[in-house]
């Protein structure tokens, strides 16, 4: 028998006539409770949310937790995405599964703590000693209880074949085909409440070729996941599809098959306005990064033109060397206000912004399930204090989160269990973890450096 749990009486909270707080049986959301009144359900348990705001659970839908491991790293500093990213694939290739493992493991747990309940990853870099590192992320998300859609990324196109990446980095097209065929069976859940999922992601049209992924996409059709990659985030990639294949990117996934919608794009940034109206009309996904937007000086997703024309709009961190960070709750922060440099205050609205990191992520990777504090959906939870300095003097709480720059959940629920109390990870030693974790960041720096 699952316990009932009333979340009761929040400060406030990011749901319809729900102010009296939430009921939650097992893993899902069961009742809403309207403002003065008690469950009409018998709870076992009551925890008293009068100093948090509770927000249904943050989804990020782009990252690569391997980079945390090359975070501000020397030789890719202050430069813009392709050099930058030539710069950090001679380091990325020496990566093994010990260092997958620890990356994991430290971006879920920061993810976590910044409120973050369904996670994405998009690891495409693979080499004879991190074969099996999906595996390895998807046995991480278990260990932490996160619900995770990770992707089996993966490049093909190297230096010699007039792609980006050197030939180190890149795998055989048959050996990537069936490794998805693999994963998608052992680890894709179909059903409702899903933890683990996967979805298939060629990198970047720089770094993969035509036929794979137009085999992709027929794969990812045959086993109904979804499609993700890179795309329009640098005016270089555009030019390199104009150059390579004699079209622009959008003409690139029509003619690949993936302009549909099980397709997610990470930046979507350089598109016209028929681009646009075309990719709204397929109701494509695309996630907004905007710190690694910012960091690598790429450019402004426009993001309302493309919502009203079809697409859906979710945000991700992207991967930790070029954010650095993987704190979701800042994530949301940096949207809101690098959308308002391009759209205006009026327009860009907290309310907005929180909307695009919850029902938007979910959305984004075609889950009806979460993102929403609504009856039948997940009990995926994020509940914040607003006890530091930061806070201090604010009025409005759920404005106050994003305007004075909230870093840390309080608590956190995963479908029904806690997973974080007290801004702690429970079941997790996280001085260990950061201990770890920085052991491998030394390795790959001297594994890279000695060659
Ligand atoms: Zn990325």
């Amino acid at each position: 028998m699952s316990k009932k749990i009333w979340i009761k009486n929040p400060l406030t909270i990011l749901a319809k006539n729900s102010d009296g707080g939430i009921v939650i049986n097992g893993t899902k959301i069961v009742e809403l409770v309207p403002k003065g009144a008690t469950p009409t359900l018998l709870v076992d348990e009551v925890y008293d949310a009068k100093d948090s705001v509770v927000l249904p659970g943050l989804i990020n839908t782009h990252h690569h937790f391997y980079q945390t491991l090359t975070r501000a790293y020397p030789t890719a500093l202050n430069k813009e995405l392709f050099p930058w990213l030539t710069s950090l694939y001679t380091v990325w290739e020496h990566l093994d599964s010990e260092m997958i493992y620890q990356s994991t493991k430290l971006a879920l747990s920061e993810l976590l703590l910044s409120g973050c309940t369904t996670a994405s990853d998009h690891h495409y870099v693979f080499s004879d000693s991190t074969k099996d590192a999906i595996d390895i992320q998807m046995n991480v998300a278990k260990e932490l209880g996160m619900r995770v859609v990770l992707t089996r990324g993966s490049m093909s196109l190297g230096k010699k074949d007039g792609g980006l990446p050197p030939q180190s980095v890149v795998q055989d097209e048959q050996i990537i085909l069936e490794d998805s065929i693999r994963l998608i069976k052992k680890y894709h859940q179909k059903e409702e409440g899903a933890m683990t999922q996967l979805a298939l992601a060629p990198c970047s049209p720089f770094s993969v070729s035509t036929d794979l992924m137009i085999e992709s996409a027929k794969l990812a059709k045959e086993y109904d996941v979804c499609l993700h990659t890179h795309l329009a985030e640098t005016i270089d990639e555009e030019e390199f599809c104009l150059k390579k294949f004699g079209m622009r990117t959008v003409d690139y996934l029509e003619h690949t098959n993936w302009l549909h919608n099980k397709t997610w794009l990470a930046h979507g940034i350089h598109f016209n306005d028929e681009e646009i109206q075309r990719l709204g009309a397929a109701n494509v996904g695309i996630c907004h990064c905007p710190t690694s937007n910012m960091m690598l000086a790429s450019g402004i997703c426009k993001t309302l033109e493309l919502e009203k024309a079809g697409v859906v709009i979710g945000i991700g961190v992207d991967g930790s060397a070029s954010n650095d960070g993987s704190n979701m709750i800042q994530e949301v922060r940096m949207a809101m206000y690098l959308q308002r440099l391009k759209y205006g205050s009026s327009k860009i609205t907290h309310q907005k912004a929180y909307e695009w990191a919850t029902k938007g992520s979910a959305q984004v990777l075609r889950r009806e399930d979460i993102g929403e504090i609504a009856v039948g959906k997940e009990a995926d939870i994020a509940m914040f204090k607003l006890d530091e300095l930061r806070f201090s003097g604010s009025h409005d709480p759920l404005a106050a989160l994003l305007l004075c720059g909230a870093q840390k959940a309080h608590r956190v629920m995963i479908a029904g269990n806690w997973k974080v109390k007290d801004g702690e990870i429970l079941d997790l030693d996280i001085k260990k973890l950061q201990f770890e974790h920085t052991k491998q960041a030394q390795n790959l720096y001297i594994k890279a450096n000695s060659i």
